[in-house]
């Protein structure tokens, strides 16, 4: 799931939580068919074998420690920028160059997105080097260096008319602009997710129609799409050719209003079976009737409102404190706006736990909508998902245990092992038992 990549850089804090999106799911191997009720839960329901748990306990460290430190060096280098006077130098040859502030703007945030990506460029080598290394990604390197141009250049633009708007309603709300800003991001948050599927996502993949390539298979979605008592348009259905970059599986459910459309990755349909794909299509499908995108972006305008005010605070404490030795005299200095990066990253790594548990509490519903789903059109619902998870965690190489407190940090779904064992063990179809979502 997990929308829009713009992570960092300029409220990245927004635009990480643009990651309103939808569905990191299942696929392939297949399918046994042992009953629902002879559940024999004294084994665990995901398992590896050896040599594929050693690798996946090894990625899965190396990815949390470099997530971790990540995010730690992010906020010191702003730290590190404001005390060694750098931010100051940045912030004189704007107002040097130019007295218009536009172009101060401009060449300000130029000079700070250059400085921080490259601080940031060792640890995002490292990144897609240990993707290749365990087979996760199958990207070139001239193509992910395309991909960072990419990025830059789009967070460039974003950033730029945010940070306009920042100083915009700072000098006309010197007090209340922390409330003012809210309101402005929020229409920014509602174009993004809007416009994302039209010009964003497309500029790093592939999409093409699922029914002209598959229709044999949109006919087995449209099953699932009946028995859910709702439409979504072939045309809202939506392959994305992954496979040019990535080996594992993926389906999202993605854009608002007319924008809103389900997506398969082409890796799920080489390596699921049909019943899977219906299983995982199910799931997205949870997503798209439970109105998961609308309520993603109301939790998002609530974080974000509660960020804002106390990150207001927070920089006005700072540049009372500091302001006379980071030189940063004032909230209407260029160089209050890393100060306000400086917050606003670690007011977004502190409410992780928050927006990762409201995500997995998402995440879980949708996992009980598609095992309802695909009840009636699939042999052994509760075989098929939980067979599809195993393919999934073995694809991306999912520790099957996790520690807790990463989890509870960093884990946008369920961990792998907890929602093959949920989906081993779900069968509201016996008697005595209740469907959630659909009429027994
Ligand atoms: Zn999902």
């Amino acid at each position: 799931m997990r929308l829009l990549r713009l992570r960092r850089i300029v409220l990245s804090l927004l635009f990480c939580l643009l990651t309103v999106t939808p569905a990191a799911l299942p696929a392939q191997t297949p399918v046994q068919t042992p009953t629902a009720h002879a559940v024999d839960k004294s084994t665990p329901a995901y398992t590896l074998p050896p040599e594929t748990l050693h690798k996946a306990i090894a990625y899965s460290r190396a990815r949390t420690t470099l997530g971790f430190v990540s995010t730690a060096w992010g906020i010191l280098q702003l730290l590190l920028l404001l005390t060694l006077g750098v931010v100051y130098r940045m912030r004189n040859v704007a107002v040097n160059l130019s007295r218009n502030r536009w172009s101060q703007a401009g060449i300000f945030l130029l000079e700070l997105l250059i400085v921080t990506g490259l601080f940031d460029l060792p640890l995002g080598l490292f990144g897609h080097h240990l993707a290749v290394a365990y087979g996760q990604s199958v990207q070139s390197w001239p193509s992910w260096f395309g991909d960072q141009a990419k990025t830059f250049l789009l967070t460039y633009g974003i950033a730029f008319m945010l940070v306009m708007a920042l100083f915009w309603t700072i000098r006309n709300f010197p007090r209340r602009w922390w409330l003012v800003f809210w309101a402005v991001s929020m229409v920014f948050v509602l174009a993004g997710v809007f416009i994302s599927p039209y010009v964003i996502d497309p500029l790093f993949n592939h999409f093409e129609s699922l029914g002209a390539s598959n229709p044999a298979l949109v006919d087995r979605l449209e099953q699932v799409v009946h028995r859910a008592g709702v439409t979504i348009p072939p045309q809202r259905m939506f392959l994305m050719q992954a496979s040019a970059k990535v080996t594992g599986l993926n389906a999202y459910v993605t854009g608002f209003g007319a924008s809103k459309r389900v997506v398969v990755w082409d890796t799920t349909l080489a390596k699921a079976t049909p019943d899977q794909i219906q299983y995982i299509f199910g799931h997205e499908l949870g997503h798209y009737v439970l109105n998961h995108i609308p309520l993603g972006i109301t939790f998002t305008a609530l974080v974000l409102l509660v960020s804002f005010y106390i990150g207001f605070r927070a920089v006005q404490w700072l540049i009372a404190r500091y302001g006379r030795t980071w030189r940063v005299p004032t909230q209407l200095d260029w160089g209050a706006l890393v100060i306000m990066l400086l917050v606003l990253s670690t007011i977004g790594f502190l409410t992780q736990p928050i927006t990762n548990a409201f995500s997995r509490w998402e995440e879980h519903q949708a996992d009980i909508f598609g095992q309802e789903a695909i009840h009636s059109l699939v042999p052994d619902p509760a075989a098929t998902a939980r067979t599809a998870f195993q393919v999934l965690g073995e694809t991306s190489l999912a520790d099957p245990d996790p520690s807790p407190l990463v989890v509870f940090w960093t884990y946008s779904h369920p961990s792998i092992p907890d929602r093959a064992a949920f989906a081993r063990d779900y069968n509201p179809w016996v008697p005595g038992q209740t469907p959630r979502y659909f009429k027994k």
